[in-house]
């Protein structure tokens, strides 16, 4: 029998397939980083040791101009600077809450446009960031719903929004401080900002996998709570392969209510998505699922559901956030009486259940839950409609 041939050098260095333009490093995963920096001539050999350092610089050190990654030799530094570029999103405007809510905008590729929000708390900063441009549902209490799809962030935009936030607050380390030395200012992450991140499971996966190294961003997998509207196939993946904090919009205690205000419900409802997060506390060794609920005047605020909500959830460690609801303008809902709010916490805390009510921060820009939709979108929609009328 013949043996196989032995795999040579000359098969190891068949040249990868080159993608066209200067391609961003920002985003790329570990293993991809060593890929392009190999399909890009740099020696097999040298690949691992050569990616560790960018990612440090990039990462750790917030650096973005290859001349300053004194540890590669110039001659190594001018080649990289030829192939790739090191990009986060562009931060176009940015707003300052009056209770210090920071909201920003920040241009991607193809001029699209989307929000970040940052919201400073004396234990803690939390970056709000966004999945996708727009959202493919129609979830009815919310203003990025009424915005079509644009299209998925890459996972360089995704993880370049923390980048670009880090910027803005001055919280890469200075030369000479160590990288743990302040308190950080951006110390948890939440992906409930524009779009279904379940519906951008690669690209979110890839992203937060950077955002949780330990040699870069660094932020531990409890800091980084992921919300869905009840994507239920893909909850055991992110177990798996994120492990993240789950957050889920709830909203309703109905199968008939849930199918009008998250109409994903219709594909998998109530029952279906509960049995998705009986499983995840244990598959991702996380404590316990937030249950976002929206106060909605008359339309899920009653006691019957408080009362339903924690019969539903029995058995599942949970914390309930209530989220009084944040209105934009032509929004088809009015929010909850704060007796009524007050009320159902109330009735949700005694039966054992943690039951936060969310304050809204930065409403006076609209960076408030729910109200993010950006503005160029915002523009284009009436445009078009006026095109369409005028027959053009
Ligand atoms: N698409 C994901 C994440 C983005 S929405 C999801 O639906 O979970 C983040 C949170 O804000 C969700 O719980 C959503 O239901 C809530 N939200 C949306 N619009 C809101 C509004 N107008 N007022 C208050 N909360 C809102
Ligand atoms: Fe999309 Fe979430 Fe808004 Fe629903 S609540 S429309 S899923 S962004």
């Amino acid at each position: 029998m013949n043996k196989p041939a032995p795999i040579t050098q000359d098969l190891l260095t068949i040249p990868r397939k080159l993608p066209e333009g200067p391609v961003n490093l920002v985003g790329l995963t570990r293993p991809a980083l060593r890929e392009a920096l190999i399909a890009h001539g740099t020696p097999e050999k040298q690949a691992k040791m050569r990616s560790n350092q960018i990612w440090q610089w990039i990462y750790q050190w917030g650096v973005r101009d290859f001349s300053q990654m004194t540890n590669l030799s110039k001659a190594y530094r001018a080649e990289l600077a030829e192939t790739f570029v090191i990009a986060v999103p562009e931060m176009v405007t940015r707003q300052v809450s009056a209770d210090g809510t920071r909201k920003y905008l920040a241009r991607i590729a193809g001029g699209h446009e989307v929000e970040v929000v940052y919201i400073p708390e004396t234990d803690r900063g939390t970056l709000c960031i966004s999945s996708q441009v727009g959202c493919t549902l129609t979830c009815s209490f919310c203003h990025t719903g009424t915005q079509k799809l644009v299209r998925n962030l890459t996972a360089g935009e995704i993880v370049g929004q923390i980048m670009m936030a880090r910027d803005d607050l001055g919280e890469w380390p200075r030369p000479g401080e160590g990288s743990g030395e302040r308190p950080r200012l951006l110390s948890n992450i939440v992906l409930m900002g524009m779009g279904e991140p379940l519906y951008n499971f690669d690209n979110v996966r890839d992203a937060m996998q950077i955002a949780m190294d330990g040699e870069g961003i660094s932020l531990s997998r409890r800091r980084i709570t992921l919300s869905t509207s009840g994507v239920v196939p893909q909850i055991a993946k992110t177990a798996e392969e994120i492990g993240c904090m789950l957050a889920v919009s709830f909203h309703a205690t109905t199968d008939e209510v849930r199918n009008h205000l998250v109409p994903i419900n219709r594909k998998w409802n109530i029952e279906a998505l509960l049995d998705a997060l009986r499983a995840y506390p244990k598959a991702s060794n996380s404590e316990r699922i937030t249950f976002e609920y929206v106060m909605l005047k008359d339309v899920n605020d009653s006691d019957e559901d408080a009362r339903r909500l924690v019969q539903l959830i029995k058995g599942i460690p949970a914390k309930i956030n209530l989220i009084p609801f944040n209105e934009w303008p032509g929004s088809p809902h009015e929010r909850s009486d704060w007796e009524r709010i007050e009320r159902f916490a109330d009735i949700i805390y005694k039966a054992g259940y943690a039951s936060p009510i969310r304050t809204p921060r930065g409403e006076d820009i609209m960076a408030a839950c729910g109200q993010l939709k950006s503005a160029t979108e915002r523009e284009r929609k009436p445009r078009r409609e006026i095109e369409a009328r005028a027959g053009m």
